[in-house]
């Protein structure tokens, strides 16, 4: 859109403006990977605002030290792309085109007084056309961001327990293995003890009550430890733990026990058994073994008694 604006006040024939297309455009290849580098990325905000206002600053002195004795041109261009160009807090943007306007104006009014009126209006308008549909851009795209966002929350989590869905679980396990993720040092299996008994006796909504109050003593432990917990299936849940040494792990895993075992659900109380698999610095190809291994430490923990936690091979913790 910028190139023949910017490539105009330079040509008087198509020829002459071939020179200043390609260094236009060789400009605009030189930022693009000017905004790759790391450093620029993180400041990509201010970047543009800086590139902007050199482009601003370019229109006024085409405007009124170049072509004194025309209107502005190049410059309602600048009012109307820089809306679009990019997005931030549309106060900011309003001002900042309001702020590129005074400094036309008041270097009209001393450069190119015959015109000044002129350019003002004009410049108004086009200001407030670019930043009326540049505000509507912003919104448009801010509405879809927050759908999109909603949607993968939506997709990734599960209903009753607030926690990740199994979906996820098996997502993230793939990029484990595909990608440079930081990897877990330990898995967690959690199995809530005689779930099937809770149902019978306090009825299915009973039970689905225990399953969401659960989901909060798990986020809650989220928020306290480096955890992310997964519903792996009906009352089985998956808990990835990152930077932990095995004893750290052991005696997480018993803080989670003790919590859930003093978790009041409507004046009943339940139990969970836990399994630990630690990994450490192990080289993993396939982290649905070491969720295996945990699932082998739940039934060894079921085994011995229940509400308990087990790792491989040692049970640590007794009620
Ligand atoms: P154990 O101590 O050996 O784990 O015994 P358990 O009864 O917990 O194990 P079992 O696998 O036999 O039973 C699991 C029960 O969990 C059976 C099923 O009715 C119940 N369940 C699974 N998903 C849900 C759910 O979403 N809501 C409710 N209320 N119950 C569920
Ligand atoms: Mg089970
Ligand atoms: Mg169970």
């Amino acid at each position: 859109m910028l190139l023949p604006v910017l490539a105009a006040p330079f040509s008087k024939t198509k020829t002459d403006a071939v020179p200043v297309y390609l260094s236009a455009a060789a400009l605009y290849f030189i930022l693009f990977f000017i905004f790759k580098i790391p450093v620029i990325k993180k400041h990509a905000l201010g970047g543009l605002y800086i590139c902007f206002s050199l482009f601003f600053a370019f229109a006024i002195f085409l405007s009124v030290i170049h072509s004194p004795n025309m209107r502005a041109t190049v410059l309602l261009g600048a009012f109307c792309i820089m809306p679009l160009g990019f997005i931030d807090r549309p106060y900011r943007m309003n001002l900042f085109a309001a702020f590129w306007l005074a400094v036309h104006t008041i270097s009209a009014f001393y450069l190119k007084p015959q015109y000044a009126l002129d350019d003002t209006i004009n410049c108004l308008c086009f200001a407030i056309l670019g930043c009326f549909i540049g505000n509507i851009v912003v919104w448009v795209r801010l509405r879809s961001y927050e759908a999109h966002r909603l949607l993968i929350i939506e997709k990734e989590t599960d209903v009753l327990t607030g926690l990740y869905n199994r979906r996820k679980l098996f997502e993230t396990l793939a990029a484990l293995e595909t990608t440079s993720a930081e990897k877990p040092s330990g898995i967690l299996m959690i199995d809530i003890d005689h779930f099937k008994d809770f149902n019978d006796d306090y009825g299915h909504s009973a039970g689905d009550k225990c399953l969401s109050r659960l989901g909060e003593v798990f986020s809650i432990s989220a928020q306290n430890f480096r955890l992310h917990f997964y519903r792996y299936g009906g009352e089985e849940f998956v808990a990835m733990a990152y930077g932990y040494s095995e004893k750290e792990l052991l005696s997480i895993a018993e803080s989670l026990r003790i919590a859930a075992q003093s978790t009041d659900i409507d004046g009943h109380h339940t139990t969970i058994s836990i399994g630990v698999a630690y990994c450490g610095d192990e080289q993993i190809k396939n982290y649905e073994n070491v969720i295996d291994r945990a699932d082998k430490a739940v039934y060894a923990a079921k085994r011995s008694g229940r509400n308990k936690v087990c790792n491989e091979p040692n049970e640590i913790s007794v009620r």
